[in-house]
């Protein structure tokens, strides 16, 4: 087992039409890993080129929208994100929604003002509006790397890759390719001819053809694995992108490959959401007007980070930013379109809408006093005892008999693990049983099977306690 230095795993962020696909394309032509170039290449969400004798993974898919998906789950995948902005357009409404995923993540990240060849093409003003949010570039104040680069003339592409080099280096990314497996799923999906398909992105250790994995902790086989030149790879090493064949269903985008079925538990961020756990209450505000937005910003109450504040309906982006900071969006006289609304319970999101400031500002005071008195949502609903166990396909299953009240699953709600008056854990559950049948509740006297989620120290004699967590 020996730490070696990886490939950097490279992502592309930027407004609409600013050239992330161009770039991608001019970057992937010029230099594609194993002498491919010219070949039929089929998008599997990441690629590698070699430049320099030195190889580097470029994510596929651009925008914030699977980074952010990725990142919602825990995974962190993207080791350096290059933000494009055009030269004869400038900051742009995403361009700003790119800086706030970028800065909010703390992730590595270059500028590459692309569009250099165009007439209109202004640097000095796209470095300035830069600076007006937050973005400052070496020179401008700051120290953050700025490339100049035409997706079409193919000038300062050679630029930014090097540029991306230096910064992996100073990074000093490294894996163990003999290591502990682990992977993340940045692509997936069902091809009518092979069958599922999920595009794996190797972070340590290595995977090989008919070895056995845990995708989110069920397990699962590896059968065939290509590049993205549907060529057979014999051994995908760390930063290595690989589709995989024949999982017995589709892996969720984010999803954790990995050699046991515990290391996703770690990593994904909980389920149900359990504000006891965070402080600090973390807002995104959108406001129908500029001067409403001000109003807000200044009676907020100072103990409240806000992430994010805009003008305008609340968009997808808002959610997805929401999901990965934790935050919850109050949407103040403008309108939650359906499918945001409908992303939002998805994702776990809430979004609150008022019309006037003061049931707001109460609603943040709630909030507020739960944050401070973590239990007083907390409103007991049954006990049980553990009185068996039972390992079943690598589960370990807590046989329980209720005692009082029920023993329920669903969102939001909270279980304990009680030994000797401690509590020792508060487990996830992911599923509740009675025989092999999945159950949604069990009520005094009954017996049921509780799966946990991860590795969840209980003994028989341990109690586990079941509450509902009340909303605010
Ligand atoms: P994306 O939406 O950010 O992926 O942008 P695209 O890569 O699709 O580019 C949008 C448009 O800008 C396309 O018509 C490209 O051909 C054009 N484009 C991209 N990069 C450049 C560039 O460096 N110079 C010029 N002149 N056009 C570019």
């Amino acid at each position: 087992m020996a730490m070696q230095s990886r490939p950097p795993v490279v992502a592309i962020m930027g407004h609409v039409d600013h050239g992330k696909t161009s770039l991608l394309d001019a970057i992937r032509k010029t230099n594609v890993a194993g002498g491919e170039a010219g070949g039929i290449t089929q998008h599997i969400g990441a690629y590698q080129i070699e430049y320099n004798k030195r190889t580097l993974t470029f994510l596929d898919t651009p925008g914030h929208a699977a980074f952010s998906k990725m990142r919602s789950r825990g995974a962190k995948v993207t080791d350096i994100v290059i933000l494009v902005v055009a030269a004869d357009d400038g900051v742009k409404p995403q361009t700003i929604e790119s800086i706030q995923h970028i800065q909010s993540s703390g992730v590595e990240y270059i500028v590459a003002i692309n569009k250099i060849d165009m007439p209109g093409a202004n640097i000095i003003n796209v470095k300035s509006q830069l600076a007006e949010h937050n973005v400052f570039l070496e020179g401008f104040g700051g120290n953050v790397s700025a490339v100049e680069v035409s997706a079409k003339t193919k000038q300062g592409i050679n630029d930014l890759l090097d540029l991306i080099l230096l910064t992996a280096d100073v990074k000093d990314l490294q894996a163990d390719p003999d290591g502990d497996l682990k992977g993340v799923v940045i692509e997936s999906g069902k091809d009518a001819h092979t069958g599922t398909y999920a595009t794996v992105l190797v972070q340590n250790g290595s995977l090989v053809p008919r070895q056995e994995v845990f995708v989110d902790g069920s397990k699962e086989r590896i059968r065939l694995m290509q590049d993205a030149a549907l060529k057979t790879v014999p051994k995908a090493t760390p930063s290595m992108p690989v589709r995989v064949q024949g999982f017995s269903s589709i892996p969720v985008i984010g999803a954790i490959v990995a050699s046991t079925s515990q290391i996703h538990e770690m990593e994904t961020p909980s389920e149900a959401v359990t504000p006891a756990g965070d402080k600090m209450l973390k807002v995104i505000l959108k406001t129908d007007v500029v001067g409403s937005q001000e109003a807000l910003v200044g009676s907020l109450p100072a103990t409240i980070e806000i992430i994010a504040s805009g003008v305008g309906e609340v968009t997808e982006s808002d959610v997805l930013l929401a999901q990965t900071t934790g935050s919850r969006i109050l949407a103040f006289n403008v309108k939650v379109p359906k499918s945001v609304d409908e992303l939002s319970q998805t994702h776990n999101v809430k979004i609150k809408a008022y019309k006037i400031i003061y049931e707001m500002l109460e609603d943040i005071d709630k909030v507020l006093f739960v944050l401070a008195n973590p239990h007083a949502n907390e409103e007991v609903l049954g006990k049980a005892e553990i009185t068996a166990q039972f390992d079943i396909k690598g589960d370990r299953i807590a046989g329980c008999k209720v005692t009082e009240g029920e023993i329920k699953r669903g969102q939001n709600i909270l279980y304990k693990l009680i030994r000797a008056g401690e509590i020792i854990a508060t487990p996830k559950i992911r599923s509740l049983k009675t025989g092999k049948a999945d159950i949604e509740t069990m009520k005094a006297p009954g017996e049921c099977g509780l799966v946990f989620r991860g590795t969840v120290p209980f003994k028989i004699g341990d109690t586990i306690e079941c509450y509902q967590l009340k909303e605010v």
